[in-house]
């Protein structure tokens, strides 16, 4: 039997520089049981086709160039990861974001909850996410939030120096853009909405580029 559920394939990253931390993207058949250190969600902006490839602030760097019809979002908090027994990073699907914000107050700090996450037999198939305790640690359990890049850089085999992320801050429902699909993709470009939806989701687009809160690096 393993100690901690099959994990992600090949993206665990070594403890040695102590920014660098495993992610976990929650496979197919898995349950985690996490408890989080980020007072909100680090939201991120990606690129795939056929495989992920980050957005960047400056989108000069984006590989092959900003293309609207492949962003993806994924939400990002640090934590404890309660089955490998070491702190790491969680990676949430626009779903699993909503689900979270449903369950608690607008704008109340993240940190100190414990959740599961978990995903079904389908690789594609939706995350759940569900609140087990709401209730803050004490800060002396607890470690600092951490800025995901380095280790998403690392996840995704990109070079990073002098590269950085679009990140943005997420700590309410109002604070995950509007128009994207629970996988996290615009819906505009799945081409699957009726034309009401559609203009719904391109007015959600536009006012999702105002500039959220910004966050310094921890
Ligand atoms: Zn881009």
């Amino acid at each position: 039997m393993e100690a901690f559920p099959r994990l992600s394939k090949g993206n665990g990253v070594p403890a040695r520089d102590p920014k660098l931390h495993w992610v976990e993207t929650v496979e197919a058949n898995s349950k985690i049981r996490f408890r989080c250190w980020s007072p909100a969600i680090w939201e991120v902006w990606t690129h795939y086709s056929g495989r992920t490839q980050p957005c960047f602030e400056n989108h000069d760097l984006c590989k092959g160039g900003h293309d609207e019809s492949t962003l993806r979002w994924y939400g990002y908090v640090f934590g404890y990861h309660e089955h490998r027994r070491g702190p790491g990073f969680v990676q949430l699907t626009v779903g699993a974001a909503r689900l979270w914000m449903a369950q608690i107050a607008d704008g109340v700090s993240l940190r100190g909850m414990v959740f599961d996450i978990q995903r079904g037999a389908s690789k594609k198939g939706p995350q759940l996410l569900n609140v087990v305790h709401y209730v803050h640690n004490s800060e002396e359990q607890m470690g600092k939030d951490c800025d995901p890049q380095l280790s998403l850089f690392r996840m995704w085999h990109v070079n990073h120096l002098g590269h950085a992320l679009k990140l943005s801050l997420v700590s309410g429902p109002a604070d995950i853009p509007e128009g994207l699909s629970d996988d996290g993709c615009l819906k505009t470009h799945t081409g699957a909405l009726s034309s009401k939806e559609g203009k719904r989701a391109s007015r959600g687009k536009s006012t999702s580029r105002k500039p959220n809160r910004k966050r310094e690096p921890a």
